[in-house]
């Protein structure tokens, strides 16, 4: 755990934090929803339009040459935070969301009739439906590896729905739900064998987790940057470059070509085959200061920190009479600072209402997890998730918070 001083130090850094919710202190535990802000980030913000604003990769003149090197840094910058072989192995996109429907667009020619695609019952629904659009378009058929109670990945089904027939395994890094880190490198190993390529929705484990692209040798990995304290509208397809040399492009314009006539076009290198249009230049520029942000502080310190919450959340949630936690709990090695749960059966609308009043963000509702719910038999669930910037003080908000829930609701 971060020292008293050294929270606060970094509580500083995120004005937001200072904000009254309903006269209420501000206790943002939505972290896996996005993370906050730090100063460092909103101060790059203004400084980009402030004092670089150009377009890039078109202009010859000051300030497009000045705007072009800062996307180019940023995109090194990520190259090296991923451990990535080559920087044009790095797509801005918009997002998470984006990156996967860009891959399952730009596969859909390797996809026969009849093929197999894999994702796990534990999926954001932004790793299922583009998968379920791909299969419906190309006769495919779209293959689930089941839960244990627990959350964990079922890996003996999973060996069993693997074959010659699979041509893409997509599965997340970590559930947004349960927090439960899944056992990637097996996956990837695994599909390999059969000749499948791999996609990994990596949106929360890129603030968790040290990655390094080349050792899990992963075709794509993808996520955002509003979840590791950087701005929205950004995010990253990493892929190999050998496999975004043969796939097609996804969106068709500017940037991304070589030469235009009537007759004929013919695409740019990579990465800006995959980069049509003026691209989100200022989340790009920004998205730089928020892992310069991270690196700062250290990720195996966040971590750490991190871990000891999601410790104390749990032992001290366990205590209320008649909550139901979801996943894994024993072994918080495998798991991320996320904890979902419901309270006496009360609906998780209604228990968030008042957690709101209190000033305690959390998220509730279906988590963009329908199978995961509908596994767990639950219409939703209420979803803690912590940062950096989160105290011991601010659990104890929560928890009093869900015991005032009750003393209401059950009341009624
Ligand atoms: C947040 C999240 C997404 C979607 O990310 P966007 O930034 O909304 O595109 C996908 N998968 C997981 C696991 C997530 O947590």
């Amino acid at each position: 755990m971060f020292s008293e001083e050294k929270i606060q130090k970094i509580r500083n850094q995120f004005p937001i934090l200072k904000e009254k919710i309903y006269s209420n202190t501000l206790v943002y535990i939505d972290n896996a929803a996005t993370t906050q802000k730090p100063l460092q980030v909103i101060r790059a913000s203004q400084d980009y339009y402030s004092m670089m604003n150009a377009n890039v990769h078109r202009g010859l003149h000051y300030l497009s040459q000045k705007a072009t090197i800062q996307v180019e840094n940023t995109r090194k910058k990520i190259q090296r935070f991923i451990h990535a072989k080559y920087s044009s192995e790095i797509v801005f996109t918009k997002g998470t969301t984006e990156s996967i429907n860009l891959v399952a667009s730009s596969i859909s020619s390797l996809i026969k009739e009849g093929d197999e695609i894999i994702i796990s019952f534990s999926e954001h629904h932004s790793n299922i439906v583009p998968w379920q659009i791909l299969c419906k378009k190309k006769g495919a058929i779209l293959k689930i590896i089941p839960i244990y109670d627990n959350g964990f990945l079922k890996l003996r089904d999973f060996e069993f729905l693997i074959s010659k027939k699979t041509k893409i395994v997509s599965v997340s890094h970590i559930s947004n739900v349960l927090g439960i880190i899944n056992p990637i490198k097996y996956i990837i190993d695994k599909s390999h064998e059969y000749g499948a390529l791999v996609l990994i929705d990596g949106a929360q484990a890129i603030s968790n987790l040290h990655l390094n692209m080349q050792d899990l040798n992963t075709d794509f990995y993808v996520f955002s940057a509003h979840k590791m304290y950087g701005p929205t509208g950004i995010g990253v397809l990493y892929g190999k470059k050998e496999i975004l040399e043969i796939i097609s492009p996804y969106q068709f314009g500017g940037e991304m070509i070589k030469n235009v006539s009537f007759e004929k076009t013919t695409y740019s290198d990579l990465p800006f085959k995959f980069e049509a249009g003026t691209p989100n230049i200022e989340g790009i520029v920004v998205w730089k200061s928020a892992i310069d942000f991270v690196k700062k502080i250290g990720l195996s310190n966040i971590q750490y920190h991190k871990k000891e919450l999601l410790s104390y959340a749990i032992q001290r949630l366990r205590t209320i009479d008649g909550i139901q936690l979801y996943g894994e709990l024993k072994d918080l090695s495998k798991k991320s600072s996320i904890i979902s749960f419901n309270l006496n059966k009360l609906h998780c609308f209604d228990v968030g209402s008042i957690l709101d009043r209190l000033g305690v963000s959390v998220r509730t509702g279906h988590l963009c997890a329908q199978p995961l719910m509908n596994f767990f038999q639950v219409p939703g669930m209420i979803r803690a998730s912590f940062s950096m910037y989160n105290t011991i003080q601010e659990i104890d908000c929560l928890f009093e918070g869900l015991l005032k829930a009750k003393r209401i609701l059950l009341k009624n």
